[in-house]
């Protein structure tokens, strides 16, 4: 069973922004992985723009080559590679062309990449960005060149991302880098560092710019949002030893998405990843009480049973996540809800995996990202614990958990039939080039015929028909939010 990877649509495509004058070079830059790593590489596009470069999707002319990479599974690292070797047989074509690897897998293999891989001419760790011109200066003086050092107050909070490949109605906006959790299989402590707060007036700066430009919606980011807290730009876990002062000119993850919502009442909002360890009840009456903050929320759960969240060092139980469910549904009604879910953890029994699936048929998820559990290298779960479930189980089980996601999902798009629904068009259906494709609230894919409007408009959508995953409908006129 094939496993759900993020966001198909953009992965691994180069995407470029507008040429800036008198800029010569050309910069070839594709991302894999989650939403941070597609961030970024906005803010590596940005910085290499002020040292004369222009992005190109032709692989064949780019005088640079960045690949943003991702480590969660081992899969994600060989898609890199097989790129690598692709970037190689271009390189016969076009010699002078140098190639450089980003992220998390550069962070995780570090000088190693280059051993391993000999077209690499430059290994840049995602906090090291900043240092991406002087690096450039040794690759091009014939040096290969590494910077892999993790900061523990680097949130690139002064670099004005430019939106690659844009719509130019929906944006990222990182509020957090890195993470303080320690999920066992996890590698993103490892290559993201320690977990850091951007400063809120940077973040009300950006969307701003972002509201000027007339974008209509943000996605407010982080490794884990909910720990949001900045004080003067010290570390979350020292917050004990902050001043009174300090303290009580906090700002807390809600607080920070009253700000925006204040600040920009006919922008969506939308934020991720969200942490049930983490999750406040005061972020659920902020989502309640702002119309523009859409009501849904990505809420990772890995796994139903306690014993092996418990082996996975994630700081809550089955029984407080359900609880968390039913907070959210009693402030939140209709709030549409999303999962991650680590299937064939080792030591997971058939026991562990119907807790799974118990919880799942309790909470009925809109959609989500299964995966089967990747040992991952350096993280505690492959030092401490075995990969013990044969490969067959976790292909058994995570054909059981998509079968009862497909369901669930199926269960709420049925449910929104004849419904009214106030949809943000974001572009041309991919299946049609007669429907305009956007989301609802919900975070659910609307589909409608085009008419006159156009992307960027809010438009109230009767829904008609749907599929599992997207709803089909008739639009009715514009929103009062247009
Ligand atoms: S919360 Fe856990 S799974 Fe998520 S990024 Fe942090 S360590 Fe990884």
């Amino acid at each position: 069973m094939e496993e759900k990877v993020i966001d198909e649509t953009k992965q691994g495509q180069s995407l470029t922004l507008e040429a800036r004058k008198g800029n010569t070079r050309k910069l070839f830059i594709e991302s894999y992985g989650c939403q941070m790593n597609f961030s970024d590489s906005e803010i590596v596009a940005s910085i290499l723009a002020n040292e004369g470069f222009n992005t190109t999707t032709q692989l064949e002319e780019a005088d640079l080559v960045l690949v943003n990479t991702c480590s969660i599974r081992d899969k994600a690292e060989q898609t890199v590679r097989k790129r690598l070797e692709k970037y190689n047989a271009v390189k016969r074509i076009n010699p002078g062309m140098k190639v450089g690897v980003l992220g998390c897998m550069a962070e995780r293999l570090k000088e190693k990449f280059l051993d391993e891989e000999k077209i690499v001419d430059m290994v840049v760790g995602p906090d090291a960005y900043k240092d991406l011109p002087n690096l450039l200066k040794e690759v091009d003086e014939g040096r290969d060149a590494v910077n892999v050092i993790l900061s523990r107050d680097e949130t690139y909070g002064d670099i004005s991302p430019v939106r690659l490949g844009t719509n130019g109605i929906n944006a990222l906006v990182s509020i957090t880098r890195g993470c303080d959790n320690m999920c066992t299989f996890c590698v993103v402590p490892f290559t993201r560092g320690r977990e850091r707060s951007r400063d809120p007036l940077s973040i009300l700066n950006e969307v701003a710019d972002l509201a000027k430009k007339g974008f209509k919606e943000v996605t407010l980011l982080g490794q884990n949002v909910d720990s949001y807290l900045w004080y003067g730009g010290g570390l979350k876990k020292d917050f004990k030893k902050a001043s009174e002062m300090e303290k009580a000119t906090a700002t807390s993850f809600s607080q920070l998405l009253a700000m925006v919502a204040e600040a920009h009442p006919k922008m969506r909002i939308r934020f991720s990843t969200s942490n049930p360890q983490d999750m406040t009840e005061d972020v659920l009456h902020t989502m309640a009480k702002y119309d523009n903050i859409c009501n849904s929320i990505h809420l990772p759960f890995q796994s139903g049973s306690t014993r092996i969240l418990k082996e996975m060092n994630r700081q809550h139980t089955r029984e407080e996540y359900m609880q968390l469910i039913d907070k959210i549904n009693e402030i939140i009604p209709e709030c549409g809800l999303s999962q991650d879910i680590i299937t064939g953890f080792p030591t997971e029994t058939e026991e562990d995996h119907q807790d799974t699936l118990s919880l799942m048929e309790y909470v009925k998820f809109n959609f989500g990202f299964m995966f089967k559990y990747s040992e991952r290298p350096g993280t505690m779960a492959a030092r401490k614990l075995e990969d013990d479930i044969p490969e067959e189980i976790k292909k058994r089980r995570l054909t059981e958990i998509v079968d009862a996601q497909q369901r669930h999902s199926a269960y709420h798009t049925n449910r929104s039939l004849g419904k009214v629904v106030e949809v943000l068009i974001e572009r041309e259906s991919k299946k049609s080039n007669a429907h305009w494709s956007g989301r609802n609230p919900q975070n659910l894919v609307v589909v409608f015929p085009k008419e006159d409007y156009k992307p960027g408009d809010f438009v109230m959508v009767k829904v008609t028909d749907c599929t599992s995953a997207t709803l089909i409908g008739e639009a009715i006129g514009y929103s009062e939010n247009n």
